[in-house]
């Protein structure tokens, strides 16, 4: 994919997204709010550029949008010690959807299963439209928002978050090695709902950009 501001391929070595990060979508899912962050991939493979089409698989019958600010990394980290030093790995700021079959999602929390299916077709990471550096935003307190064919679905704001983009960098590379480029969506307010065909979506935070997609049937 390409990512505006970046001449060559925009491949990251992963894709993290942040689970339960906002007590309302805790709330509206019916769950706990997790005492430490909570974490999973996404396959790089499921990242969908600006402008592109989401494709809904046919084995789901319920996927739905999640709306998240998205940290990419600037250099290479391992066991982050402190906040300052979290700061300073961050390369800029994105949009991202993190793109969710719920139906499958909850076949797999009913087996014991990890929801790698249910996060990780292709296209389910709608990414952009651009890159905003890090030294040009304060993360800590912007509006965001994603609307359905002009319906206002999720609307909130990162200050609502349950763990700090730096307290999540910092647990996550005490598990693995962050690399420059890799993406960490960082969880979704309240409003999560459904996808159809045919739907065209609009996510958006201040301070960055709009980020547009279209959805498809396979
Ligand atoms: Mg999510």
């Amino acid at each position: 994919m390409k990512l505006l501001g970046f001449s060559e391929e925009f491949i990251p070595s992963k894709v993290l997204a942040v689970a339960k990060n906002y007590r309302a979508h805790v709330a509206e899912m019916g769950g706990t709010v997790p005492s430490e962050p909570q974490f999973f991939l996404k396959p790089p493979s499921s990242l969908l550029e600006d402008g592109g089409t989401m494709i809904l698989p046919t084995c789901s019958g319920k996927v739905e949008h999640e709306v998240e600010l998205a940290v990419v990394i600037g250099r290479r980290c391992h066991r982050l010690s402190d906040e300052e030093e979290a700061w300073s790995a961050i390369l800029g700021y994105s949009v991202i959807v993190d793109v969710t079959a719920r139906d499958l999602q909850a076949e797999a929390r009913r087996e014991g299963m990890p929801w790698t299916v249910a996060k990780g077709f292709d296209t389910f990471a709608p990414f952009g439209p651009c890159l905003t550096p890090a030294e040009e935003l304060d993360p800590r307190c912007l509006a965001i928002w994603l609307t359905v064919n002009n319906q206002l679905r999720q609307t909130g704001s990162t200050a609502d978050m349950v763990f700090s983009v730096p307290r999540l960098l910092i647990a996550i590379s005490h598990v693995m090695t962050l690399e420059p480029m890799d993406v960490i969506a960082t969880g979704t307010p309240e409003g999560v709902g459904p996808l159809e065909a045919g739907d065209q979506v609009e996510a958006g935070i201040e301070g960055i950009g709009t980020l547009r997609f279209l959805v498809a049937r396979e």
